[in-house]
């Protein structure tokens, strides 16, 4: 036998080499990852070469990946029937030309306090992620081109590598760690067989572990679409998602511009964070060519999409990015405003097509679209279509979108009226609709105490501003009501109001836009609004106990009430001031501002006391 040939390694790569072996790194357990998805590439190219007519040495052995463990020696062996080496491809590609990559590697593990190995597939360098692990690796390898002889490339890291010729080599790559004292672990097969799921279930070569076949799940987002099968993403979902129950919806998509990228994204039947199990995380997980990068990656999404499951492949990740500073790289950035606008834009297109299934999913997750709408400029708009409310338009129970609003607005209507209110009844019997109802104009019914803040920060849609009912300036059209005072005696009923309520009212004013209601209140502030001002007064209760809060006063001279108070007031003084709180209190029921209904119940029982005298 000749005698083999000694090799050095080239500057670059021993200065690596020597940073790998002597450092102490936590996920060690990624050389297995690397040295499959190298096995996987061999694979594939050996593939390529098959289906583009060249001749294969050995051409009956499908490319497959066998590992075996030997816990009794301590090594483990990840072989390949893959496209293989010759002998300048082992000394170029096994220690003699550093790729691009390993100089900014470098730069990385010698600038940073936490070097981040596990990043070094990401570098062009991952096969020296095995001497993070091994004493020893050999590496016995024999090129798919006929008549190529076989190979044996022997290192220990330090000092060179030697290489001597192998006789009666099977096509493809076998490589054997001789494992360190202290990594011992990876020659059990359970530890191995744990990784291999986590990091190489999709890889599309059979994996074998001891002779039993670990990969089953095929990595279905690379395939075209028309060729899966309604039970292969079913499947796929119980697999990535860890969930029993079919997915609600499933957009499967691959973009080549900006970004290469497949995706296939899943929204669960139900809203976990609704069943009380806390916060979810986004469990979509990320991988180049089908090698997983991150589990559960952080900054793919928006944290308003954390309830969708799924996978992200993209072979355009760069080379500097790791996972502590993943969500700053710009490239992670564009990522993730691709991937949102996509799903956003599959969301109103399926609330087009499928409206019934995108309502149930908008009763079961209108709360992370309102979190996306309140937290995210950048997609506020496509938000805002997704949105879906009941109207006084429609019936009780039927949703509209704000752009089907907009196309029924009469062309004088120039703004988009909201009324927040407790339910269907409360909304159609308030004051604040009267306007609105008199006009024919529509009313969207807000039932969700989010939905203020959502409207306040939609702001707009479509040009049109969004406009809480009560801070409408809208007037009734001009016509005279049968019994209503007179503008002298109206402008007198509503000082002797003002007067008679003193500090409990701002002003009182005459109002425009009551039909029914007697009166009603209206904040003098322009911009808070009644809930907001009802949230307020609970957070301050806490603090200093019950300080009143003025509201301005509207009321509608054209109501009965008004006219006989206009006269009850020269009469029976007392009464009619009595009269006066009673209709502020119940102005402010209407409203909901009122928060104990029993501080009236005494001036109320005296009123009904005095009216049955009278009868
Ligand atoms: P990368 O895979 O990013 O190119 P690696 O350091 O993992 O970087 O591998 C370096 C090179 O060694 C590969 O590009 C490939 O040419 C060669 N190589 C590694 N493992 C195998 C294998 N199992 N079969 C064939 N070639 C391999
Ligand atoms: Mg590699």
């Amino acid at each position: 036998m000749s005698k083999p040939e000694a090799h050095q390694f080239q500057a670059e790569i021993q200065q690596l080499l020597d940073i790998v072996i002597h450092s102490l790194y936590t996920d060690k357990e990624i050389f297995v990852r690397e040295l499959i998805s190298n096995a996987a590439d061999a694979c594939e190219k050996l593939r390529f070469n098959q289906s583009s007519g060249q001749a294969i040495q050995q051409s009956e052995i499908a490319p497959a990946i066998a590992v075996t463990t030997d816990d009794k020696a301590g090594t483990i062996t990840i072989a390949d029937t893959g496209l293989g080496m010759t002998h300048g491809e082992l000394v170029e590609n096994l220690g003699t030309i550093a790729h691009s990559g390993t100089k900014a590697f470098l730069k990385q593990l010698t600038e940073e306090k936490k070097p981040d190995v596990g990043l070094i597939g990401q570098f062009g360098v991952g096969f020296y992620s095995a001497f993070m692990v091994a004493k020893r690796v050999t590496v016995l390898s024999r090129s798919c081109v006929p008549e190529e002889p076989g190979w044996q490339w022997v290192s220990e890291g330090g000092g060179g590598y030697e290489l001597a010729p192998a006789a009666d080599l099977p096509r493809g790559t076998r490589i054997t760690l001789e494992l360190k004292d202290d990594a011992k672990e990876f020659a059990q097969a359970d530890t191995i067989e744990r990784i291999i799921q986590r990091y190489s279930s999709f890889v599309p070569f059979p994996i074998e572990l001891n002779g039993k076949r670990l990969n089953t799940v095929q990595a279905i987002w690379a395939r075209s679409k028309s060729e899966i099968k309604e039970e292969e993403y079913n499947e796929f979902y119980t697999f990535v998602g860890h969930d029993h129950d079919q997915p609600r919806f499933r957009l499967h998509f691959t973009a080549d511009a900006p970004l290469a990228i497949q995706a296939l994204l899943f929204v669960p039947q139900r809203n976990f964070e609704s069943m009380g199990m806390g916060r979810m995380d986004s469990e979509v997980n990320l991988y180049c060519r089908k090698v997983l990068i991150a589990a559960k990656a952080k900054g793919l999404f928006p944290d308003w999409l954390r309830f969708l499951k799924g996978v992200v492949d993209s072979e355009d990740l760069p080379l500097n990015i790791s996972r502590e500073t993943m969500q700053d790289t710009s490239l992670m950035q564009k990522l993730n405003k691709v991937l949102t606008g996509r799903f956003l834009k599959y969301l109103d297109e399926q609330s087009e097509k499928e409206a019934e299934a995108y309502e149930k999913f908008y009763s079961e997750y209108q709360r992370f679209l309102k979190e996306g709408v309140v937290t995210d400029f950048t997609h506020k708009e496509a938000l805002g279509k997704l949105l879906r409310f009941e109207s006084s338009a429609l019936d009780m129970g039927q949703l509209t979108s704000l752009a089907d609003y907009v196309k029924r607005m009469p062309s004088e209507q120039k703004e988009i009226y909201c009324l927040l209110t407790p339910n269907r009844a409360a909304a159609e019997s308030s004051p604040y609709f009267e306007v609105f109802r008199e006009r024919k104009w529509e009313v969207l019914f807000l039932y969700d105490p989010w939905d203020e803040f959502v409207m306040e920060h939609l702001h707009t849609f479509d040009g049109k501003s969004l406009r809480l009912a009560e801070k409408a300036d809208l007037h009734l059209s001009e016509t005279k009501k049968d019994g209503a005072l007179a503008e002298d005696a109206a402008k007198a009923l509503a000082q002797w109001f003002k007067a008679t309520l003193g500090d409990k009212v701002g002003e009182v004013r005459l109002s425009q836009r009551l039909v029914a209601s007697p009166a009603v209140v209206v904040d003098a502030d322009k911009f808070m609004t009644a809930s907001m001002r009802r949230m307020m007064k609970a957070m301050k209760q806490e603090a200093e106990a019950g300080a009143p809060m003025k509201h301005d006063l509207e009321i509608n001279p054209a109501h009965p009430i008004m006219a006989r108070l206009e006269a009850t007031r020269v009469q029976d003084g007392a009464l009619a001031a009595s009269v006066a709180e009673q209709i502020l209190d119940n102005a402010r029921v209407a409203a909901g501002l009122l928060e104990d209904p029993r501080t009236m119940l005494t001036r109320l029982n005296q009123l009904l006391e005095k009216v049955l005298t009278k009868a």
